[in-house]
């Protein structure tokens, strides 16, 4: 197809990874390049992202982190963004209708186009953890912009103490950051070191499909959707990772004929690391200008 197409921008804590989504929602280009830090860094990183598309624009969604109100940005602290008008400071160097929301959302909004499921919740397990939720096409807000962040969801009050403040939330299990913090290395050489039979690493990922499992249930208790989606870097752990959740969850069940009835562990995929949903997420985040 040719003609103005939605472009989707997903601004990673490294990357920007970009789509351009034709009508029917086949991709027509997809590119990444990497992330510049700071508020101008940050436009100048979305700005070469449209370059690289090359596909006149109808809509323009991007997806980032932090906490986002009316298209500005607040407190992406990963990307060293304090406050930033990105709905503004795009639209008035491209001329097209920009959209912006946070990254776990409009990634949900990605994952729900994978599926026919008309309920789906999506579990982020990135540098931190957050779950967007779409039900019947739209992605839940919340009053306060906060539906979905069940990383600061505690679940062991004597556990290590969260960045938020509190002990034990399922961000200080589950997230990519908080394990590298307490491993003093990436996730990929605690799981070297597991598959050695470290038991300091075998712990930790336990740690992980348990804290990512109480945050399965909680999102399933809170809305019972038919799919759980669950992506994010540590996703890339593949097969592996669902088979550990699915044994938690199968654990917590034991002895529970109400949670073993809600047969989760049958309800979670884990995202292809190839599927672009952030960006493709992103993009479907214009539709809602009505351009
Ligand atoms: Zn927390």
């Amino acid at each position: 197809m040719t003609g103005p197409a939605r472009l989707g921008i997903d601004v990673g804590g490294t990357s920007v990874e970009a789509v351009a989504l034709d009508a029917d929602g086949s991709i027509r280009a997809r590119t990444r390049n990497p992330t510049e830090r700071g508020e101008d860094g940050v436009v100048r990183s979305v700005l070469a992202a449209i370059r690289a598309l090359d596909t006149p624009a109808k809509t323009i969604g991007i997806g980032i982190p932090g906490r986002i109100d009316g298209g500005r940005v607040h407190d992406a602290v990963n990307l060293g963004v304090r406050e930033l008008d990105l709905a503004g400071e795009i639209w008035r160097r491209c001329g097209a209708p920009v959209a912006v929301d946070n990254d776990v959302r409009g990634a949900a909004l990605g994952a729900a186009s994978r599926t026919r499921a008309k309920s789906l919740a999506y579990l982020n397990l990135g540098t931190g953890v957050a779950a967007g939720i779409v039900v019947d096409g739209r992605v839940i807000d919340g009053s306060s912009g906060v539906a979905g962040e069940i990383g600061h969801l505690s679940i062991d009050p004597r556990g290590p103490q969260c960045a938020c403040g509190q002990f034990g939330c399922i961000e200080v299990f589950a997230g990519g950051g908080s394990i590298a913090r307490r491993a003093g290395e990436p996730l990929e050489r605690v799981a070297e070191r597991a598959d050695a039979g470290d038991e300091s690493a075998s712990g930790i990922l336990a740690d992980l499909a348990r804290g990512a499992a109480a945050g399965v249930r909680a999102l399933a208790l809170a809305v019972d959707p038919e799919i759980i989606m669950i992506g994010g870097g540590i996703a890339r752990r593949g097969e592996r990772l669902r088979s550990e959740i699915a044994g938690a969850l199968a654990r917590a069940a034991d002895g529970s004929a109400f949670l073993a009835s809600l047969r989760l562990e049958e309800r979670i995929e884990i995202v292809s690391p190839d599927d672009a949903i952030g960006a493709v997420g992103a993009a479907l985040l214009g539709d809602r200008l009505g351009a």
